[in-house]
């Protein structure tokens, strides 16, 4: 069976994988599926429970129907009875403890099933997160890595929550996102590394139109691409 043509962008913490991959989509009339909203569906399921075990997190995620859904060119995460499931998944305790969750395997093989299945309803697809071009579609059509430096990811991500940037808030934001990165590059199962075959994007002097538009370029190059 063929399936979908795959885009995957890798990265480390706030790189802007998901705001990248969701316009390079657009471009290309593609659809996008953020996957780390997929762990952090879990992790939102885990904390409001008060539960650590797998199995039991997935028993929850299963009775709350737990799942990518489209909405137009978007898939995005449900969760039965949470209206605005995007901002619940990225509250604080949420980001601080989703590196755990991630680390488990058994989750990671739930949510591999729920992105390739969400793929596979799809023409094309630019996926994005940590292991999609090593572990998930090892054979994606097109693979990018995107790096910039952690100082730069974490002004991004503060200017993005709308703060104003001093010091001593950039300090904090950059080892919050570095301990995230060390977290997810030390785990056992599928670490985030940058696949052989990604080209790698270092976008801390570039500007996001930028960063989109040498993607898009590279798919275009590669023959992918609706639109
Ligand atoms: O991309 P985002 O920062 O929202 O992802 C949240 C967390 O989910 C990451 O820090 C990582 O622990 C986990 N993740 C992962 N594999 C993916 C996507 C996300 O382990 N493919």
């Amino acid at each position: 069976m063929r399936h979908a043509r795959v885009i995957a962008i890798d990265g480390p913490a706030a790189s802007g994988k998901s705001s990248t991959a969701a316009a390079v989509a657009r471009a290309l009339g593609f659809a996008h599926i953020d996957s780390g909203s997929l762990y952090r569906a879990l992790t939102w399921v885990s904390v409001r429970a008060g539960v650590h075990d797998p199995a039991v997190i997935l028993a929850l995620a299963g009775r709350l129907h737990v799942d990518l859904q489209s909405d137009g060119d978007a898939v995005r995460v449900h969760i039965d009875g949470i209206n605005d499931p995007e901002s619940a998944i990225r509250m604080l305790e949420v980001n601080a403890g989703v590196s755990a969750i991630a680390a488990l395997p058994t989750l990671r093989d739930w949510v591999n099933v729920k992105l390739r299945a969400a793929s596979a309803d799809t023409s094309g697809v630019v996926i994005d997160g940590r292991d999609i071009g090593t572990a998930v579609f090892p054979d994606a059509d097109l693979k990018v890595f995107l790096t910039a430096t952690a100082a730069a990811r974490a002004e991004r991500r503060l200017r993005q929550r709308g703060h104003v940037v001093d010091p001593i808030e950039l300090a904090a934001e950059t080892a919050r996102l570095a301990e995230r990165d060390r977290l997810d590059t030390s785990r056992a199962a599928a670490p985030l590394r940058q696949a052989s075959d990604a080209v790698v994007l270092d976008t801390t002097a570039l500007t996001f139109e930028e960063q989109v538009e040498r993607i898009v370029m590279l798919a275009r190059a590669n023959g992918l691409g609706n639109a």
